[in-house]
């Protein structure tokens, strides 16, 4: 059963912000409550005050950066950014990752700061972002902050926000030519959440060599993590398939993923030396395309 809370819903961010700073000890921010009202409803979260942000239409957005990059409002919900023509075409491996998560309903109503901030390992934005290079700005009454989506869970359900703060936008990065990005996850039940997850993104140089990339892995750890040594592998290299295998490898090295319901430790390690192989070659496929 729920505790009896205070409901707050703020219009605008600076009321939002206020009221945060003014309850700085007990309250929950509420978006789509997608995932909160789950854990309100098991009595594991219990605030004094409810403060609704899912009201703020200037945290609703999808729009350029003016050179060629992409801003989302924190409240942008997962079908709008699934449907969005910005979206589509450069990011469209972002609109791939939305079609993928959850049901329409949730979709529907479920926002992706909510999703990121309430920091399960498993979810799928995350590594997605950490593959495209995403910066967040967290925001308090008294200042913004800028940090990297490769920084911003720190353990299972732990992220860095400090009491107070808002996660207000998601920034992307122009991505250069010659690259490419793909994702997926593994899952027995289609739209469930990910037994393990793999984002890439990968730029090649005019011969075709790897001049960058960047891995992230969902379900792999207790937070979205990015292999770097699965991407030293490749950096500087023509990609070939040997390499890719050894690649693949090195990442299920890399991770520290867990036994639960869903997959065993061993598993989770086999898979991520199937995926990402597979996932890395089809981000390597968009580059040239
Ligand atoms: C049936 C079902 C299936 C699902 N399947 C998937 C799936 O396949 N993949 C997947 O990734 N997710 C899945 N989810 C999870 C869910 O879709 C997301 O976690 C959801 O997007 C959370 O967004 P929300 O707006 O509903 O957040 P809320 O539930 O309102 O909030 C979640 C957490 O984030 C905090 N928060 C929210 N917004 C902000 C903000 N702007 N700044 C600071 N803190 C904030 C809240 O305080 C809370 O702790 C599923 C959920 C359901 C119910």
């Amino acid at each position: 059963m729920i505790k009896d809370f205070k409901y707050l819903s703020p219009k605008t961010l600076k009321e939002a912000l206020t009221m945060l700073d003014k309850h700085q000890d007990d309250y929950k921010i509420i978006a789509g409550g997608q995932s909160l009202l789950i854990l309100m409803r098991q009595g594991l979260v219990a605030p004094e005050y409810l403060i609704d942000i899912y009201g703020i239409p200037e945290l609703n957005y999808i729009k350029s950066d003016g050179k060629k990059g992409l801003k989302i409002g924190a409240l942008t919900t997962h079908r709008d950014i699934e449907n969005s023509g910005m979206v589509k075409g450069v990011f469209q491996v972002l609109a791939e990752m939305e079609h993928r998560l959850a049901s329409i309903q949730t979709r529907n109503r479920g926002t992706i700061g909510g999703n990121i901030c309430h920091g399960d390992p498993a979810g799928d934005p995350a590594p997605v972002l950490m593959a495209l290079g995403a910066r967040l700005k967290l925001s308090n009454a008294k200042r913004d902050r800028i940090v990297s989506m490769d920084d911003f869970s720190v353990d299972y359900f732990e992220t860095l926000l400090e009491p107070g703060e808002i996660l207000t936008e998601i920034q992307l990065p122009a991505l250069p030519l010659r690259s490419g990005a793909a994702y997926t996850k593994f899952n027995i039940i289609e739209s469930d959440m990910a037994t393990v997850s793999v984002a890439s993104w990968i730029a090649i140089d005019e011969a075709g060599r790897c001049q960058d990339v960047r891995i992230a892995l969902g379900a792999a750890a207790a937070k979205p993590l990015r292999v770097k040594k699965a991407e030293a592998v490749l950096k500087d290299k023509s990609v070939t398939d040997a390499l890719l295998k050894k690649a693949g490898v090195a990442a299920s090295e890399e991770a520290e993923p867990v036994t639960d319901i869903n997959a065993s430790e061993e598993y989770r390690r086999d898979l991520l030396k199937v995926l990402v192989p597979r996932v890395v070659n089809e981000a390597l496929s968009r580059a040239k395309a």
